[in-house]
């Protein structure tokens, strides 16, 4: 047995996970065993830009001060008292995260799939109990491509073979329609008995996928016109990520539902969080829906640290402007290599499409060939790599990181 005090290194760590954990996930192979702002180390002691941010959950950087000292504070006083009590942290969280994004109210939860889910039967009681829909008949639509976490009813909507193969019966109630198609849309909100509409505002799971300027207005004018919810999932585009606080605040498309997740804690805590207004909120009764560690005291602590520096470091005008940058500068790398077909994306979360087929490995090898010359992004479908930062990086680091790229790219043989 080894002790704590005997240093593991990379080799051993991974043969550990891969003895003794479930292998649902095939990491790159990098062991990190500490993180400051834009920064990794592995456990050699070897420096890396994190250029994944835990899936856009750490967009205020690896450890921020100020987001630490909130939960360690926060953790030497109370951690949990269920909500069968109410706790002094809750409240004023609750009040300052509902001004912050403009609704009435928000329920607690821990991590974007159940948030999800909250919305999901948020949006199911409201149709039952506001607009009058006859029992068990609703149904929500949803898009191709979608990701919205891994629970069953979630994969239930999902048309990715791997995340939904061998888990059904799945839950029904759901309309899948093309992503960024409102004439879709407009069709699918004719059927009878359609609750809302769940969309995520840029695709990123499905290798960030922008849809058109004006998409997100028109289907919001589209489902108030149906009396349908208009449901955005902004668990990974949310809090700064693309230029905005939200994504949808790229247009007038003022979500009736809006889910947030990771980074809402920095990465530091599990904590996610539904918002909507009073008419659509108040469906929900005492004993009808909740979590053990949802509204819990260190997560609203840390969720109202993480929020601040969102503001206090401007972080959506930096992302917005670094965004700017990178993707001119990666146009201009693709003017020079046959190996990137183009660059999408909105603030910092942008992805690189690989020319080479989707099944190849192409992406991976220059992942893990970005790895060795300091740099951290993963694949995302096949030939699709995705670029997202935190959102604290400087000028000079992004052009650090561009340069770093650059290189990979150029001296890449397939
Ligand atoms: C990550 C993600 C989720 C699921 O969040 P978890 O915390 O992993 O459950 C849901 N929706 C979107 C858009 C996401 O990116």
């Amino acid at each position: 047995m080894n002790t704590t005090a005997e240093k593991l290194s990379s080799e051993e760590l991974v043969q550990l996970e891969s003895k003794h954990g479930a292998h649902n996930y095939h990491p790159l192979e990098v062991v990190l065993s500490r993180g400051e702002g834009v920064h990794v180390w592995d456990v050699e002691g070897k420096r890396y830009y994190d250029f994944l941010s835990a899936y856009s959950a750490v967009n205020q950087g690896h450890c921020h001060p100020k987001i630490v000292a909130a939960m360690i504070d926060q953790a030497k006083i109370l951690t949990l008292t269920s909500r069968a009590f109410y706790n002094d942290a809750l409240g004023p969280y609750e009040k300052f995260v509902t001004e912050y994004f403009g609704y009435d109210k928000v329920l607690p939860m821990n991590t974007g799939a159940e948030a999800v889910e909250t919305a999901i039967k948020l949006c199911r009681k409201w149709a039952y109990e506001v607009k009058g829909i006859s029992e068990d008949s609703a149904k929500i639509i949803v898009c191709n491509g979608n990701f919205h976490g891994r629970t069953t009813t979630i994969v239930s909507f999902s048309d990715d073979a791997n995340a939904k193969d061998n888990f059904g019966p799945f839950t029904p109630g759901f309309i899948r329609i093309p992503y960024n198609d409102t004439a879709a849309l407009e069709e699918a909100l004719k059927q009878d008995n359609v609750a809302g509409f769940l969309v995520e505002p840029i695709q990123g799971e499905a290798g960030v996928f922008v849809p058109d300027e004006g998409y997100l207005a028109t289907a919001k004018s589209l489902c108030n016109a149906a009396g349908a919810l208009f449901i955005a999932d902004e668990v990974q585009t949310g809090i700064a990520r693309t230029g905005k606080l939200l994504a949808v605040d790229y247009e007038d498309a003022k979500p009736d539902i809006v889910i947030l997740g990771k980074a809402i804690s920095g990465g530091a805590y599990p904590v996610s969080a539904v918002l909507a207004n009073d008419e659509i909120m108040m469906v929900i009764k005492p004993g009808q829906h909740g979590s053990t560690f949802g509204g819990n005291p260190v997560a609203a602590k840390v969720a109202i640290a993480a929020l601040e520096v969102v503001t206090d470091e401007k972080l959506a005008e930096n992302a917005f402007r670094l965004g700017n940058i990178f993707r001119a500068e990666m146009n201009r790398i693709i003017e020079k290599t046959d190996l990137v077909l183009k660059v999408r994306g909105k603030g910092l979360l942008n992805a690189i499409i690989i020319n080479d087929s989707e099944d190849s490995d192409t992406a991976w090898n220059l992942c893990v060939a970005m790895k060795e010359n300091g740099l951290l992004a993963k694949p995302t479908h096949g030939n699709i790599i995705r670029f997202a930062p935190p959102l604290v990086m400087t000028e000079e680091q992004l052009m650090d990181c561009v340069g770093i790229i650059e290189k990979t790219l150029m001296n890449f043989v397939k």
